[in-house]
């Protein structure tokens, strides 16, 4: 975990997920059997070695190869041939063998030691075996490896589907037996789940769930992200959570389905985390060990994702808020110049009208503005304004402004006080 920043959450549940680590180690017990003659005939064996190899196999005074005959074909009997032959010790670590056959076998690591045994004469009359199983720890071993890289992948913001998926198949592909795993993601409202990563299941399968609401009796997801606590479902066929998706499961081959509710460090509902096998099946400790470590590893992904999601929407307001301020001031910037330009003009206008006032005052005149609405402007007519219609008229200099500024052909009039007719004739 070194590749985590220290303010990483990945380190607040560093302890808790230690443990269920140190619980994935499980427990190893010696095997031991003593073989005899050439042919390596079981004289006795432990418990453990019986325990190891299958109940169904308990038999003493037969060749091994006849109790385990898988071992001919991995080179095994040819070893203890040798050891028997040459009466040197053979002492191997993680050794692998497959035990079994067909679709009850399963691969298992240990340390072993093949020790001569000898009479009194110095001559090798038999073989002492004793094995240490170490299937759990190189499975830990290795799951801590992708543990590690998963987190790492966490680290350095991996998209979330990319994270989630890897983390299924490196489940799948660690597990003893087949395993398919799916997480749920949960809606931000926590009442329905969507597809997260299933890279296993069916799609007809992940279509039809996708979707699904939380709630009591929804499968073993619903319910688990429905009660935030983890549903044990060990035979879909009879489990009435599963009622209404006992047909789909069927078709999909599934017979047993474990969910965990992934929850954010504040309680929340992030999804759910579900291991689904094929046969019916009842968890054990270190199953429920290796669903709370990668529900916790899952619960981190998906936070992260949330909060670069929030950041991103953040910076998409902040830059919508920028443009609209900078739109708001250059239309602010516009209306000031246009209002700077009207200003000018209507000092101009003023400036015209003050002139023509005075040149006109002379002249003989009507006392009131003949402009306005009816009954008319009882203001002095100072101003004669004419249109290109050759009309003309007295006004106050307020309304001869207004008939300026509104009407396009209004000018004011000289050259003898006429309307356009006066300049036309001229
Ligand atoms: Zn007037």
């Amino acid at each position: 975990m070194t590749a985590v920043p220290a303010a990483d959450p990945a380190v607040a549940g560093r302890g808790a997920a230690e443990e269920d680590l140190r619980a994935l180690f499980g427990q190893s017990t010696a095997v031991f059997a003593s073989l005899t003659g050439p042919a390596h005939v079981v004289e006795t064996a432990n418990r453990a070695f019986f325990d190891t190899i299958g109940q169904e196999r308990v038999r003493t005074g037969v060749a091994l190869v006849d109790v385990m005959p898988e071992l001919a074909d991995q080179g095994f009997i040819a070893l203890l041939d040798q050891v028997y032959g040459t009466g040197e010790a053979y002492i191997g670590r993680d050794v692998r063998v497959v035990l079994g056959s067909g679709p009850q076998a399963r691969e298992a690591f240990f340390d072993v030691s093949y020790e001569p045994r000898r009479d009194a004469d110095g001559t090798v009359t038999g073989i002492r075996v004793l094995g240490v199983e170490t299937t759990q720890v190189k499975h830990a071993q290795r799951l801590m490896t992708e543990h590690r890289a998963l987190l790492e992948q966490i680290a350095r913001q991996a998209p979330l589907t990319e994270v989630l998926d890897g983390m299924a198949r490196c489940i799948e592909n660690l597990a003893p037996q087949e395993v398919l795993v799916s997480v749920l993601l949960a809606d931000p409202d926590g009442r329905h789940l969507r597809h997260g990563a299933a890279p296993s299941l069916p799609g007809f399968y992940n279509e039809a769930i996708d979707g699904i609401a939380t709630g009591e009796g929804v499968g073993s997801c619903g319910t688990a992200a429905h009660r935030r606590e983890p549903v044990i479902v060990t035979d879909i066929t009879t489990d009435p959570f599963w009622d209404d998706f006992r047909e789909l499961a069927g078709r999909a081959g599934l017979a047993a389905c474990w969910s965990t509710p992934i929850l954010a460090r504040d309680g929340g509902l992030l999804g759910t985390f579900a291991m689904y096998h094929r046969t019916p099946r009842v968890p054990q400790e270190s199953d429920l060990a290796l669903t709370r470590v990668f529900a916790g590893t899952a619960a981190l992904a998906i936070e992260r994702h949330h909060i670069e999601q929030a950041k991103t929407a953040a910076e998409a307001r902040a830059r919508a808020a920028h443009d609209e301020l900078a739109r708001v001031l250059r239309v602010e910037r516009e209306l000031r110049a246009e209002a700077e330009q009207r200003a000018v003009a209507s000092a101009e206008l003023a400036a015209r009208m003050r002139a023509a006032a005075a040149a006109q005052a002379a002249l003989p005149h009507p006392e009131h503005c003949q402009l306005g609405d009816k009954p008319g402007c009882t203001a002095p007519a100072e101003i004669k304004i004419a249109d290109s219609w050759g009309d003309s008229a007295w006004g106050c200099t307020a309304h001869v402004e207004e008939a300026i500024l509104n009407v396009r052909s209004v000018f004011i009039a000289s050259e003898e006080l006429g309307g356009l007719a006066a300049y036309l004739n001229r």
